[in-house]
């Protein structure tokens, strides 16, 4: 291997571009759409409904927005509990703060790494009226559906989906996203596609997505003059940024495909090693492995910092796996409900053995022979 090659970076998840997303930000600047609405924005809520059949779709500004505006549609307000994922980025979890609500966190189970349909049973004994579940489908596989969907629907209860890292995933043949009454995607700059920052509230329901829009464009009344009779944000994705979208998703089962291959060459790789575990999959879903992650098995002399510092030694990126919100020094006074009846939580367990391997796309076949080199020389 040159030492050009070696010294080139390896990402954990960086942004793969294609050239039609350049065509349609052309088109913005020479057509003067540079702006938060325009025919790339409408282009791209419209084809991202087509693809992933949620009814509806608005683009914003990012995925927190998306979160964010969603909550308030659901009528969340001051002093109301909401029920959320705990193994999870902190974006989940942090509007519901921005409307002076409770985050209750629900921990992880084994088979799947998302909400326990467990301890959200429980979690519903101790605070019987929610207003809202949030869902989240970690590292881009799909959480337990059915069993949290019916859970929630007995308490009625609205769930909302945050599957800003599911985008292209499926639970039995329907894309995640699009089981809740709101769904939020992501197009941050590591995601499986990227805008360089941008997301997406969708529903159903036409009206609640047309309030989103009306919400993120500083909420203007129907009146010529500027009128307002409630409290709007600025969270409209702009025109530019829905162009690169609108490339992007033309190749979002192609991002798909490869990091389906990534997963399961680390899975092959490590088949042979019973200190090493993939992240599971969930035998319901089909999932867009935006993540591929490894467990390392318990009192193992190898840590997931050793790994980590392994690679990143040899120029490659990894990252622990998202510290769980309930052992957050910001989030230390919410209540949390563990899957296990007692000792360490499943979540807090994933994050102390787990990490994040490079999954990026555009790794050859021998940056995945160096990274699986790397590893397995560790043991
Ligand atoms: C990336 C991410 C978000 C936030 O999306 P942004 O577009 O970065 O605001 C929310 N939830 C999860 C689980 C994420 O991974």
């Amino acid at each position: 291997m040159s030492e050009n090659e070696k010294s080139r970076r390896i990402y954990l998840s960086s942004p793969t571009m294609h050239g039609e997303e350049q065509r349609f930000v052309a088109e913005a600047f020479d057509t003067n759409w540079v702006a938060p609405l325009g025919p790339n924005v409408n282009g791209f809520e419209t084809e991202m409904a087509a693809y992933t059949g949620c009814g509806y779709a608005a683009a914003l500004s990012a995925g927190t927005a998306a979160i964010h505006l969603g909550l308030k549609l659901l009528g969340v307000q001051r002093g109301d509990v909401v029920f959320v994922s705990s193994l999870t980025f902190s974006a989940s979890c942090n509007p519901i703060v921005y409307e002076g609500a409770k985050p209750v966190f629900i921990d992880a189970e084994p088979d799947t790494w998302n909400m326990s349909p467990g301890a959200l049973e429980r979690a519903f004994e101790k605070y019987p009226n929610p207003k809202a579940v949030v869902v989240v489908h970690l590292y881009g596989t799909p959480a337990k559906l059915d069993e949290i969907m019916e859970i929630c629907s007995r308490h009625q209860v609205p769930v909302l989906e945050d599957a800003a890292e599911s985008l292209g995933s499926t639970y039995k043949g329907v894309y995640t996203g699009t089981f809740g009454r709101i769904g939020v995607y992501s197009f941050n700059g590591n995601k499986i596609i990227t805008t360089s920052g941008g997301g997406m509230l969708v529903s159903k329901e036409e009206a609640l997505v047309q309030e989103a829009r009306v919400l993120s464009t500083q909420a203007r009344d129907a009146a010529r003059h500027y009128q307002h009779s409630k409290i709007g944000y600025n969270y409209r994705m702009s025109n530019v940024v829905a162009g690169i979208g609108r490339g992007q998703l033309l190749h979002m089962d192609a991002h798909k495909a490869l990091k389906n291959k990534i997963y399961y060459r680390y899975k092959e790789a490590f088949a042979d090693m019973d200190e090493i575990s993939m992240n599971p999959m969930n035998p319901d879903g089909d999932a867009n492995n935006w993540l591929s992650c490894i467990t390392l098995k318990e009192g193992c002399r190898v840590t997931p910092t050793a790994v980590m510092d392994a690679l990143e030694a040899e120029n490659i990126e990894s990252r622990p796996i998202w510290k769980p919100m309930n052992l957050q020094p910001v989030f230390a006074d919410c209540d949390f409900f563990n899957h296990n009846a007692d000792g360490i939580s499943v979540g807090e367990d994933i994050f102390n053995r787990g990490l994040c391997l490079p999954s990026d796309i555009k790794n050859t076949d021998a940056d995945m022979e160096r990274i699986i080199g790397i590893i397995r020389g560790l043991f």
